[in-house]
Order: structure tokens, then C-alpha cells, then sequence
């Protein structure tokens, strides 16, 4: 009944306009969203029992009834992963007609993870992505310019169709160099920017240089950004830079931060949240559950990302609750300027380098961009393929006065560079960009591994962050 009724609350709140959206969702009764959670984890579930041959046959084999489940955590230790998306392939988990796909970017593995969605699933994120910016201060009369990157990515579809829901004028710049993107942008002056935080930074810098005009928000997604940087951004374009996050395989949003900037508010309306092994802070790994897909449903996914619910209220006064920052990955992976980006990045760039052994990069953040330092074993053995540094161009100008060391750290720093350039355009770009700096450094073998394991990526960021070292991050 409750859940009847709540469903109907929705659906009248997003024929509404966004402002509308947005004032129905306060005014739902306490234990309305709970009801209408539970009602479409229910669908959902019986949904992927019946025509999803991934959940079908992990069920069958757990002897797990769906009838009998209210709450993902009822489920144990069942968990869908990243790892399963791409060893099965979108197939095993569609239970309806596909319209389209978006890829993940980069990952702990060169395989992308393919989501598939319908046209219904993305105008419903985009209506709630409009209530959303709609809370934030985004209106008709406003001028939007989106540089998200388009190749694969869901963010620039979520944000047109909100977009199309709020009516505002939007022109789509697409991933650029931001001074390029500054030149057009000139034109149209747009008073609210879509980007990623790396490439707002370097936007912000040229505007510095060349002129600003008056701006209204800031809204970055794709990764995290230090609170320095965020807020040089903010002082320079004089307005607030507001965070989204979000997964592809979420198609978006997850949650988004509101002026306070303490945690995302959590879109209850199309997830459940749940903390695998929570520490005794509350930490530990995300998962979520999709209630409004039908195409491509999740249940129980692992997000790989450390956080925490937040369940007390925001000084902002909105109903929705929160999750915290993101403390870290729970995989190697790190989100950072130069891309989505795991230890298989390092081994492929490194991959027929000349003299590279072992190899550990560590991540840290000046204050206004993150900083990759690759640490290489030189001088050992070598990585295989025997023709040497691609593109390394015979090096030597006036190495001789550097000395031997530092000719081969130049000639390491080449190669390196020259197999980016190569391998990784995507990095390449940002590089070039300014979005990230990468520096190599030769060390001596046998130097770098002082445990049992060496740790491949080390984000140093997370270490500066995080206020409690004591309190352990999992699977370190
Ligand atoms: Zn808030």
C-alpha cells in the first residue's frame, strides 16, 4: 500500500518540473522510501532470478529463493564484481532490450566492462540528475558548457538529458584542451561548467591568465580533486565546485554533494547501499544494488571504493543522507589527472623498456595536480624485448656533463614517455593537458621491494588525507 503509493508520489514527482521533483522528494512521509525501496529490490530481484543467466545459475547453485528475500543483506556473502562483468560479458546479466552501452574507461584490467541500458533507464537518471542540479541552483536561464569526455562515457549522456528536463541552453565541448575549450567558451560565456576536476584546474589557470566572467557552478565528476585545488578553482571562476560520483556500471550518479561539500547525498531512489565489512568508523567497501533498471539490473555490486553511510542529517537540510568521501580503492586502481588507472598501465608502459626491473609508482597530490612518480629498477636484467626504448631517440645532448646516471635516467624517461605516447593516448592527452605530472625515477635493483609483497601503486594522496593512519584501510 505504502509502496503503492510512493511509486505514485514518483512518478507524478518526475513528470513535474525539476524544482517540483525536488519539493515532492522532501515531503515524502519517513518510511515512504523505505517501502519503495523495498518494493523494487523485490522486482528487481525476481527480475534477474528469471532472466539473468548470471544470477539464475548463482542462486541455483547457493540455493538461494528469492521469494524469501526482502534486503540484499539477507543475500550473505553473494556480491556481483567488476571482475564478473567482464569475465561473463553484459549478455549473462541482460534481462531486457539493450539501446545502448557505456564502457568503464580503464581498470585494474585492459578489458573495459561493457554496461547496456535502455533509452527509459536514461531518461529516468536524467530527470533525477535534473532535481539533483535543480537542488544545487541550476535553472532555465542558465548557460551550460560541458567538456566531458564523450568516447564510451555515460556522464555526458546523463547530463544532456537532465539537461533537456531543466531547459537551459548547453553546448557540448567534449574533452578538448582546456585552452582550446577557453577560446570557444569565450563566445558563449557559460555561467555553469561540466568537467573533470583535473581539467577544471587547468581551465581555472588559463582563465586567470586570459579572464573570467561571472559564473554561477562548477560541477566535476570522474574523479577526486584535493581541497586546495578545489578551492584555488573556486576563488579564481568565483563560483562553487560541486562533486558527483559515480559509476558507469550505476549509469551516473550514485550521489552528489551539496553546498556544504561534506559526502555525497546518496540517490536512494534508484539504489541500496550497503558497507561490506565495515571497520568500527563505518569504513569499508560500497556495494549497491540497482531498483529501477531493467536492462542491464546489478545486485549487489562492489564499487571498490572504501566509504562510509552517513546517516546523520546535513547542515543543507536536505532529506536525501550521504555517503562520505571516498577514502580509497579497494583494487589497486586509482582515479587521479592522468586517467582511471591500474598497476597493468605501468607494466604495459614499461613493457620492452630497456633496463626497467621492478617498478612501484606513487601517486601524490602539489596541491593543484596529482603527481605520478614512477620508480624503476634500471640497469637489471630488463623487461623482455631486446630492440630497446621506442622513440627514444639516441638521446645524449649533453648528457656527457650530466654524467652516466643521469644520460640513463633521460633515456629511461624517454622511453617511458614515448611508449605513453604510444600505448595510452587517452594519458597522453592529459599530460599534454597539464592535467597530471609524471616524473621517472631509476632506482637501483633490488632497491624498491623491502617486504614480501611490493606494492605497485601507492596513493599518497589517501595517506595525506586521511587524518586517522592508525585506522587501516582493507586489503592493502
Ligand atoms: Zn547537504
Amino acid at each position: 500500500m505504502l509502496t503503492k503509493l510512493s511509486e505514485q508520489i514518483e512518478v507524478a514527482a518526475l513528470k513535474a518540473s525539476p524544482a517540483g521533483t525536488a519539493r515532492v522528494f522532501g515531503a515524502l512521509p519517513a518510511g515512504a522510501l523505505t517501502a519503495l525501496q523495498t518494493g523494487r529490490f523485490k522486482k528487481t530481484l525476481r527480475l534477474v532470478a528469471e532472466r539473468s543467466p548470471f544470477y539464475r545459475d548463482a542462486f541455483r547453485r547457493r540455493g538461494i529463493d528469492v521469494s524469501r528475500i526482502s534486503h540484499p543483506s539477507q543475500l550473505g556473502d553473494f556480491f556481483t564484481t567488476g571482475e564478473d562483468l567482464r569475465q561473463h560479458g553484459p549478455e549473462a546479466f541482460v534481462v531486457g532490450r539493450p539501446e545502448t552501452a557505456f564502457q568503464t574507461t580503464g581498470t585494474t584490467s585492459p578489458v573495459p566492462k561493457r554496461v547496456l541500458f535502455s533509452n527509459r533507464e536514461l531518461n529516468a537518471m536524467g530527470s533525477a540528475s535534473a532535481a539533483a542540479l535543480h537542488l544545487m541552483g541550476l535553472r532555465r536561464d542558465d548557460t551550460v558548457l560541458s567538456a566531458f569526455d564523450c568516447s564510451f562515457w555515460v556522464s555526458p549522456a546523463v547530463a544532456r538529458s537532465a539537461l533537456q528536463y531543466i531547459g537551459c541552453f548547453h553546448v557540448e565541448a567534449g574533452k578538448i584542451d582546456p585552452l582550446e575549450c577557453y577560446t570557444h567558451a569565450v563566445a558563449y560565456k557559460p555561467n555553469v561548467i561540466f568537467g573533470e576536476p583535473s581539467w577544471m584546474i587547468r581551465f581555472a589557470q588559463i582563465a586567470a591568465e586570459r579572464g573570467t566572467w561571472p559564473m554561477k557552478l562548477l560541477v566535476a565528476g570522474g574523479e577526486n580533486i584535493a581541497e586546495s585545488a578545489r578551492a584555488e578553482v573556486e576563488r579564481i571562476l568565483g563560483a562553487p565546485m560541486l562533486l558527483n560520483y559515480g559509476q558507469t556500471e550505476a549509469f551516473g550518479s550514485l550521489g552528489l554533494e551539496c553546498l556544504e561539500k561534506q559526502g555525497y547525498h546518496r540517490n536512494d531512489l534508484h539504489f541500496m547501499f550497503e558497507i561490506d565489512q565495515p571497520d568500527p568508523d563505518g569504513y569499508g567497501e560500497l556495494v549497491y544494488t540497482t531498483l529501477t533498471r531493467d536492462v542491464m539490473p546489478l545486485i549487489r555490486y562492489r564499487a571498490s571504493d572504501i566509504t562510509r553511510l552517513v546517516d546523520e542529517p546535513c547542515a543543507c537540510g536536505l532529506f536525501a543522507k550521504r555517503l562520505a568521501k571516498v577514502r580509497s580503492r579497494a583494487d589497486e586502481m586509482v582515479v587521479c589527472g592522468m586517467g582511471n588507472v591500474g598497476p597493468w598501465v605501468f607494466e604495459e608502459i614499461l613493457r620492452g623498456v630497456e633496463g626497467a626491473g621492478e617498478w612501484q609508482a606513487v601517486l601524490s597530490n602539489n596541491g593543484r595536480f596529482d603527481v605520478f612518480e614512477l620508480r624503476v629498477e634500471a640497469g637489471s636484467g630488463g623487461r623482455g624485448a631486446a630492440s630497446g626504448a621506442v622513440g627514444a631517440e639516441s638521446g645524449g645532448r649533453g648528457a656527457r656533463s650530466g654524467g652516466e646516471g643521469a644520460e640513463s635516467a633521460e633515456t629511461l624517461r624517454r622511453a617511458v614517455l614515448a611508449n605513453v605516447k604510444e600505448r595510452f593516448p587517452d594519458f597522453w592527452k592529459n599530460l599534454q593537458m597539464g592535467l597530471y605530472e609524471l616524473r621517472v625515477t631509476p632506482f637501483a635493483p633490488g632497491s624498491l621491494r623491502t617486504g614480501r609483497k611490493l606494492r605497485r601503486i601507492v596513493d599518497e594522496r589517501v595517506l595525506a588525507a586521511a587524518k586517522q593512519v592508525l585506522n587501516p584501510v582493507r586489503n592493502d
